[in-house]
């Protein structure tokens, strides 16, 4: 079958996709009260794909009373963890089964390659789930070592009602990264993904209560985030809010939880990751060829993205000769073609915004030496080339500010120590990366690299059994790992004189 054929498969699948676009409350599809809806728009070719239910304040009161009261029953908080971990793995099979609408979906709503929906979105989301429901059954309590006159047991209890936010770069993984580990551990939750990409996290809901989930302990309201996601981080009878998002909107979280109950609240921000290559690598077609794909990957739209190349003064040309070529693989196409590495960004206004920075890299002297404009307009679509300014420095707002898009900065440096310090100078501490062949050099920069991860000759490293998370304003807790169940269970002491 040509090329062309299977790009047409696509487009076809997707003009006869059943959306689901209510709300999903107490295990049923629901309209928002006032019977709002928002359209959602596709940035692939600017077409409304669903209008979806618009969740206001009064929506989301309903949507804690029914996490509320599927909490306080037990019909999951009280199921023994063996059965919770059977219907998990049921719900992970269920999601395995419908790889293909599911993709689809997340292509449709924001605009990555379809190509990438099927081989990382999916398969990712399923071993999430799979591996929280084998946790599950396999967290133990503990015993304090006290006196003999007394017994003192540490266990962990579920949180309660637990409220999801997420954003819109990796809607399925984002919400399985919260809601998997907070399923296993007991909890009910209530999901508000992104108004740019509400249709993943609906199926999922209603895939859920297919497989087992008692109806009410997994809720979603799409709806717009000053006002569904602003209900939620305030409301009283929610137990702990668990963002992914923007550093700006994690702020208002903890204010929310200082304005209301105090709620537990769990923080996955941005960041403004250095990608270090010295002169010591001596593989710089790998170290240009990843730093590519962390920039360009998923259109740039990555907490983790590369966006500060560090490059040590003496391979710079050859670096940037490398870069240059690798970044040529990402040229925006249709995402609906499976061929195509790069897709649409999420939606006009981040498309102006990610324009707007280059016009700001120009303008604060930086040189633009690949791409800066819009790609394939007569799409209708948002599509913007791989763009690379070199002759950057650290203090221009291109290195300090998170893009989220397609555009790198280059930054040339004299030594490891400027190097070194480059990298840290930055409000955030999501992820660094650093190419040496030299492994002193290795085990002395990682360490005083101040990000939650450091990848050393790689970039974006990634399994289920490793924290992912970061220092400074990049966030607060980690999601996935056994770590990420600490955020979303009670520790409990309970003591027990002994007669
Ligand atoms: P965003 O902060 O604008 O929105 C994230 C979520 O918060 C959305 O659901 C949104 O509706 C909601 N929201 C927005 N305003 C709100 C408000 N006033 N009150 C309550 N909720 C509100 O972020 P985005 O543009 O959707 O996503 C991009 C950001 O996400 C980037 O900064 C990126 O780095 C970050 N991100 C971080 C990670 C991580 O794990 N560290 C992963 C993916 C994305």
């Amino acid at each position: 079958m040509s090329d062309s054929n299977i790009q047409g498969i696509w487009r076809q699948r997707a003009d006869h996709l059943d959306i689901r676009s209510q709300a999903f409350i107490d295990g049923r599809f629901t309209d928002a009260l006032d019977g709002r809806r928002f359209d959602c728009i596709s940035p692939i070719d600017g077409r409304v794909v669903a209008e979806v239910a618009e969740c206001a304040e009064a929506d989301v009161d309903r949507a804690v009373s029914s996490a509320r009261a599927a909490f306080e029953d037990g019909r999951w908080s009280e199921q023994a963890p063996a059965q919770r971990k059977a219907i998990l793995l049921a719900f992970a099979q269920l999601v395995e089964g419908h790889a293909e609408e599911l993709a689809l979906l997340e292509t449709l709503d924001m605009g990555k390659p379809i190509s990438d929906s099927l081989s990382v979105d999916v398969p990712a989301t399923v071993r999430c789930l799979r591996w929280y429901a084998e946790a599950a059954d396999k967290i133990y309590g503990e015993v304090a070592p006290t006196g003999p006159q007394v017994l003192a047991t540490i266990t962990r209890e579920p949180l309660g009602v637990v409220a999801v936010v997420v954003p819109w770069n990796f809607p399925m993984i984002m919400t399985a990264w919260k809601i998997a580990p907070a399923l296993a551990a007991g909890n009910s939750v209530v999901v508000k993904p992104a108004e740019q990409s509400p249709l993943s996290a609906l199926r999922l809901a209603e895939l859920a209560v297919e497989a087992g989930l008692p109806a009410g302990v997994l809720n979603v309201v799409p709806g717009f985030g000053p006002v569904a996601g602003r209900a939620l981080g305030l409301h009283g009878d929610v137990n702990g809010a668990f963002f992914t998002g923007s550093t700006e909107v994690g702020k208002l979280f903890l204010q929310y939880s200082a304005q209301s109950n105090m709620k537990r609240i769990g923080l996955e921000c941005g960041g403004k990751s250095a990608q270090i290559i010295l002169e010591s690598c001596s593989d710089l077609d790998a170290a240009a060829s990843s730093a590519a794909s962390a920039i360009f990957f998923n259109q740039g739209e990555m907490c983790t993205a590369g966006s500060r190349l560090v490059v040590q003064r003496g391979v710079h040309d050859a670096v940037m000769e490398r870069l240059l070529r690798h970044a040529a693989a990402y040229q925006p196409g249709d995402p609906l073609d499976p061929a195509t590495t790069m897709g649409a960004l999420v939606d006009e206004q981040h498309t102006k915004r990610v324009l707007s920075y280059v016009d700001i890299g120009r303008t604060d002297g930086a040189r633009l030496a690949m791409g800066g404009g819009r790609d394939r307009a007569e799409s209708g679509g948002c599509y913007v080339q791989p763009s690379i300014f070199d002759g950057v420095t650290n203090d221009m707002r291109i290195a300090r500010e998170e893009i989220f898009g397609p555009v790198l900065s280059v930054i040339t440096v004299d030594s490891v120590d400027e190097a070194v310090a480059v990298a840290n100078d930055s409000d955030y501490g999501l992820a660094a990366a650093l190419w040496s062949d030299d492994v002193n050099v290795v085990h002395k920069v990682a360490r005083r690299l101040k990000a939650g991860m450091v990848y050393v000759n790689c970039y974006d490293a990634d399994d289920m059994t490793v924290p992912f998370g970061g220092f400074k304003q990049s966030g607060i807790g980690r999601d996935k790992s056994l770590h990420a169940l600490e955020k979303y269970t009670e520790l409990k002491t309970t003591w027990l004189r002994l007669r």
